[in-house]
């Protein structure tokens, strides 16, 4: 796509402990923080999940790896660099609360970079929920950045490159390369870049697939007062993950909008027409998956405040899947709950309730009926998905819920 490169085509994910450097390591791969989206976009999306978008280069005259960097000269050679893709990174917040917001961002993470800090035995509490997390949502094109080894000397250093070595083996990063970087000092960072070029390419899609996009935020950009007018409508932000979407293309969104009459509510789907298109911090007519996107649309801001609308679906309308108050799901329990003498995984009872993450959507469920490797649950708020959907299975344990398994939405 000749003059497109800039919008990115794949989302990797920063997952890992809190202060192990994930920040850090998106500022050193993104070379700075650009300044992509308006003030509203960007207050409103990173606040949850940071996004930064990232172009790898290549000096067409030094040697793999030492050619891949980010910026756009070779001092070395004096030669412009080329462009070898634009990725978006997706920085999860590593503090054990936000384990909710990890999980439903994987929901549109086609790779994850595994940031473990050299200075701290492995695992740490989340570095074993983060990856116990990629398992379970099935991310299998993982690297792992060992972070932070400026301040280790060799031995501890391969003390520590041991350790996470030992962790991962039998898990979904067990062939995951393993790169020695510091993100502070900007040290390896070409060899890191190229074991993302290897390890997590683009996924094939389909052009002539469906949109779908998962909404992640949603927002009123108008300022308060402003003149009926001036109002601009309402905003959505989130990630395609298939097809493609124009401005002027009618879009449904699933499912919908809270409803109230004579005492009860429901969601109902809502129409509308995409206004404008931001993606890779450019007004563009057509966006692809990969990276974040803004959609301008007709709605009423009010639908659309205070992010309303996050967690839920859009699309042609008529294409997208169903919307769900209650399901069945087959479920499979981990062994042992994730984290520091946390025991067994007890099994699901009648009436206990569950933090459901499915997509982009987290929701609570009362179980209704509990089988062996099965239950039915009740939805608080429901969810647009396809049979076959991903569950991850929270439960309270203690003051704060606790990944316990998956599940697989059976209608
Ligand atoms: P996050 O919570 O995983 O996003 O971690 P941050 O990126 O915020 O980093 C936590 C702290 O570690 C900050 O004070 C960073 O400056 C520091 N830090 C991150 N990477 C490195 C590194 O490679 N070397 C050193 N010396 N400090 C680092
Ligand atoms: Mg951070």
């Amino acid at each position: 796509m000749a003059g497109n490169h800039q919008q990115p085509e794949v989302n990797i994910g920063l997952v890992g402990h809190v202060d192990h450097g994930k920040t850090t390591l998106v500022q050193a791969l993104s070379g700075e923080w650009t300044d992509q989206h308006s003030e509203e976009m960007k207050r409103g999306i990173s606040i949850r999940l940071g996004y930064a978008d990232a172009t790898f280069r290549r000096c067409p005259e030094c040697e793999e790896p030492d050619a891949y960097t980010v910026a756009d000269h070779c001092e070395e050679h004096d030669v412009d660099t080329e462009v070898v893709r634009t990725v978006s990174f997706v920085d999860a917040p590593g503090h054990e609360t936000l384990m909710a917001t990890m999980l439903s961002g994987a929901a549109i993470m086609d790779g994850a970079v595994l940031v473990v800090s050299a200075t701290e035995d492995v695992p740490q509490a989340q570095t074993e929920e983060h990856l116990m997390a990629l398992d379970i949502i099935g991310i299998e094109n993982i690297v792992i950045a060992q972070n932070k080894v400026d301040l280790v000397d060799a031995d501890r250093a391969r003390e520590n490159y041991e350790q996470i070595t030992e962790f991962v083996s039998g898990t979904v990063a067990e062939d995951a390369p393993i790169i020695p970087v510091s993100a502070g000092q900007e040290v390896n960072i070409d060899v890191l870049i190229d074991a993302i070029e290897t390890r997590i390419p683009t996924p094939e899609r389909d052009p002539d697939a469906d949109a779908r996009m998962h909404v992640a935020r949603s927002f009123d950009i108008n300022r308060p007062g402003t003149t009926w007018d001036q109002l601009k409508g309402g905003v959505i932000g989130g990630s395609l993950v298939s097809g493609r979407l124009h401005t002027d293309d009618d879009i449904e969104v699933r499912p919908g909008r809270e409803v109230e009459e004579g005492g009860q509510t429901e969601y109902r789907p809502i129409e509308t027409t995409i206004r404008s298109l931001q993606a890779g911090g450019q007004t563009v007519d057509e966006a692809s998956p990969g990276g974040l996107l803004g959609v301008g649309t007709g709605l009423d801001p009010s639908y659309t405040k205070g992010d309303a609308l996050a967690g839920q679906i859009a699309g042609p309308p008529g294409t997208l899947p169903p919307t769900w108050d209650a399901f069945t799901m087959s479920v499979d329990l981990l062994d042992r709950v994730v984290g520091d003498d946390m025991g067994e995984v007890e099994d699901i009872n009648t009436g206990e309730p569950l933090m459901l993450t499915v997509g982009t959507a987290t929701t609570v469920g009362a179980v209704t009926s509990a089988r062996e490797g099965e239950c039915e649950v009740n939805l608080k708020r429901p969810v647009c998905a396809p049979d076959g959907a991903k569950i991850a299975i929270n439960r309270r344990v203690g003051a704060r819920w606790r990944l316990i398994g998956v599940g697989t939405l059976q209608g």
